[in-house]
């Protein structure tokens, strides 16, 4: 079924509460402000309430997006075998996806667990993984559930965040573990061992390949974006055939 909402007006909000996702903190800096297109299901946060984490734009922007796929898109697995658990309470949307076309991989912009940030309900923010640059992987949504890390794109996509920052390329105990969550993602998905770069694909895709739909960041940047080829190639070696 589609759901639609009413796109919500962008609007201003100062840098000390726009942290985060790599190329808007880029664009935050030179310019002062960023666009914000938040505004969570149901009713948004006031001005001023995000904070931390790569919340701009990432709050859940209903089921507006391309049309379904035909995929197997009923996840046989709703977490990952592999990850260790940490299931939230809040900013996350029981059931709420249409099809899982593929992963979006995100840079934290900060370092440590995101567990703690995506309880905090006035986050609104959140990414079904997280990876730590020693590779360990904390799975915060299940793969049944919508988690709310870009947008429009939220109902089709799994998420990633990374440890680290922009400035700075994944580790390779980093592209290693993406790479078993994306060889999990072929196995119970059927993702395509292939790049995703528009929202209407499917596969390995980008944070900035929403565009304004997705907040109009420009996470991950260039270096991590990069690495899309790496995580394809270490995921080819893993998938279980
Ligand atoms: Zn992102």
């Amino acid at each position: 079924m589609t759901h639609r909402k009413p796109k919500p007006e962008p609007r201003v909000v100062t840098r000390r509460n726009a942290m985060v996702c790599a190329g808007s903190g880029l664009i935050a800096t030179a310019f002062g402000v960023v666009a914000d297109f938040g505004g969570g299901p149901g009713t948004g946060p006031g001005p001023g309430t995000r904070t931390g984490t790569e919340p701009m734009g990432s709050a859940d922007a209903g089921g507006a997006g391309p049309p379904p796929v035909e995929a197997p898109s009923v996840p046989a697995q709703p977490w990952m075998p592999e990850a260790t658990l940490k299931p939230l309470s809040v900013n996350f949307t029981p059931g709420g996806l249409r099809e899982v076309r593929g992963l979006v991989l995100h840079v934290q912009e900060g370092e440590n667990s995101l567990h703690d940030r995506f309880s905090d309900p006035a986050v609104r923010s959140s990414a079904h993984f997280w990876v730590s640059q020693s590779g360990e992987i904390e799975q915060y949504v299940s793969a049944h559930d919508r988690a709310w890390a870009q947008g429009t794109g939220n109902p089709s996509w799994l998420s990633v965040e990374t440890s680290g920052f922009a400035s700075r390329p994944l580790t390779a105990h980093q592209v290693d573990s993406l790479a078993r969550i994306y060889a999990w993602g072929m196995a119970q998905h059927g993702w395509p061992l292939a790049p995703a770069p528009t929202p209407l694909s499917r596969g390995l895709g980008i944070h900035s390949m929403g565009g304004r739909d997705w907040g109009g960041h420009a996470c991950p940047g260039p270096l991590r974006s990069a690495q899309t080829g790496e995580i394809l190639t270490a995921a080819r070696g893993r998938f279980p055939r």
